[in-house]
């Protein structure tokens, strides 16, 4: 009895705070419903695609990450949306491959531009493919989404800050078992000899018909001859720079942020740019690395020269920088790279209209970072765990920070880990510590966010496999216009 009239009380206290149509909540959030009860499905066709991919990008990476880049412009990392969080609609991806629970790059992109899952390390291919080997490749070979839209009179393009032979943007172009193919250096004579072609070979020399439009990044070196002036990878003599420069008229290369800035997008058709010999450098070391363009200014030049296509475009936007520095525990490297994203985001939502452009944004596999509790707000999230000043201490009774990975190189996880103090933690250069010591960080295998805006983005909705997104985006190359 005394049991049930304590919650007869407690429960009417909470009423009291909320009778008769009193406003009870936040401004924000009723602002937020709103916009939601006015929301209609756009069941149009969309002229143009956009699918961002925040390689390694976890929920945990999204959250720590608005909190880092809220805190860098001095706001306390609560009141801040990453810009493709003021997207309306979400969904859970699960990313696992035909043969692992915890898929690589390869498979991850491969599954959302085809469709179909396939084993880890190949893509373009189903998984009736054996790593390092070229037998079944051609028969197990499947179309892109973006070789698909090229054939539907789109123009193509992908854009990274990996190389561009790196497994996320051969996504779009590639048909390989085995991702480390990027130059015929890296191709056993064997598997030459067999017919399979490396990934700067598949990108320059694919038909016109389905040949990507633009295409910036890094891997300079995947595509220059090993005796040219420049000494690059290739041993097979070819300058696929200069193939790419004599494909058309209206072709273009340029190696560097101010080229790139000057590409007069009106007279330019086909753009290749390689902004580094691998992968391109963190904006966090850009006075080491002066002329390197960030991801927006890549993807604008990208949707200029795209946009001019009447029937539209497709475009693959990667930020691979997120998993390169997740890989080594350096999670401050990491999180400037969601930053990048976001701003790559805003860039093509301000070029393009919720009206007639598709953006989809997804991670393809996770990584094992994670933001434990003990962190008070204001806090900075690179630094210590920390409440009221003081740094929390471990049962060893050493500091900690607040971020911490599962796996990878970043030295005193466990009880191994030495007393920290701030200035270490929120160094750019400090690893997190890894529970589980590795020289490069495993994959994690957790479902991945995925975000999305425009016509036929209400249908990314729920949880579902990675290649449904494929679905998503093949139906909306497909539906009518009204
Ligand atoms: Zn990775």
């Amino acid at each position: 009895m005394r049991i049930w009239m304590k919650s007869v009380l407690a429960f009417g206290c909470m009423m009291a705070a909320s009778v008769a149509g009193e406003p009870q909540g936040t401004a924000a959030d009723a602002a937020r419903l709103a916009t939601a009860l006015k929301r209609v499905p756009d069941t149009h066709k969309p002229k143009n695609i956009i699918l961002f991919i925040g390689d390694g990008m976890g929920i945990n990476s999204v959250t720590a990450g608005r909190i880092f880049a809220s805190q860098q412009r001095g706001g306390d990392g609560i009141a801040y949306d990453l810009a493709f969080e003021k997207f309306p609609y979400s969904g859970f991806s699960r990313t696992h491959s035909a043969d692992q629970y915890v898929t690589d790059s390869a498979n991850g992109i491969s599954a959302i531009t085809t469709g179909v899952k396939t084993i880890n390390g190949a893509i373009g291919v189903d998984a009736n493919v054996k790593s390092e080997s070229c037998a079944g490749v051609a028969k197990a070979s499947i179309p892109t989404l973006f070789e698909d839209a090229k054939k539907r009179g789109l123009a193509a393009g992908v854009v990274t800050t990996s190389g561009i032979t790196d497994a996320t943007p051969a996504g779009a172009y590639g048909h390989t078992s085995t991702r480390g193919w990027r130059s015929d250096a890296d191709l056993p004579k064997e598997a030459a000899a067999a017919g399979c072609t490396d990934l700067a070979w598949q990108l320059v020399d694919a038909p016109a018909a389905i040949r990507m439009d633009v295409a910036l990044g890094g891997d300079r070196l995947d595509f220059l001859p090993a005796g040219g002036e420049v000494a690059g990878a290739r041993q097979d003599g070819r300058n696929l720079i200069e193939t790419w420069k004599k494909q058309s008229a209206k072709a273009a290369y340029v190696a560097n942020a101010e080229d790139l800035a000057a590409v007069d997008a009106a007279k330019t058709d086909h753009l290749l740019g390689l902004f580094a010999d691998g992968d391109l450098p963190s904006p966090v070391d850009k006075d080491y690395h002066k002329n390197v363009p960030d991801l927006a200014a890549m993807t604008r030049k990208a949707i200029e020269v795209l946009k001019k296509n009447k029937n539209g475009f497709i475009l693959m936007v990667e930020s691979a920088s997120i998993d390169k520095w997740h890989h080594r525990n350096n999670a401050y490297r990491a999180l400037t790279d969601v930053d990048e994203l976001s701003n790559a985001v805003a860039a093509a939502a301000e070029m393009t209209s919720d009206k007639d452009t598709l953006i989809i944004l997804t991670a393809d596999h996770s990584h094992g970072l994670t933001l434990s509790g003990g962190l008070a707000i204001g806090a900075p999230v690179m630094g210590l765990a920390q409440s009221d000043g003081q740094p929390k201490r471990d049962r060893q009774g050493n500091t900690y920070p607040a971020l911490t990975y599962a796996t990878g190189p970043g030295e005193g996880g466990g009880d191994e880990h030495p007393m920290l103090d701030q200035k270490t933690a929120t160094d750019p250069a400090f690893k997190q510590p890894a529970l589980v010591p590795m020289n490069s960080a495993a994959h994690a295998g957790e479902d991945v966010p995925v975000y999305a805006q425009g016509p036929q983005a209400y249908l990314v909705s729920g949880s579902f496999e990675s290649t449904y997104l494929y679905q998503v985006m093949r139906h909306a190359l497909e539906v009518k216009p009204k």
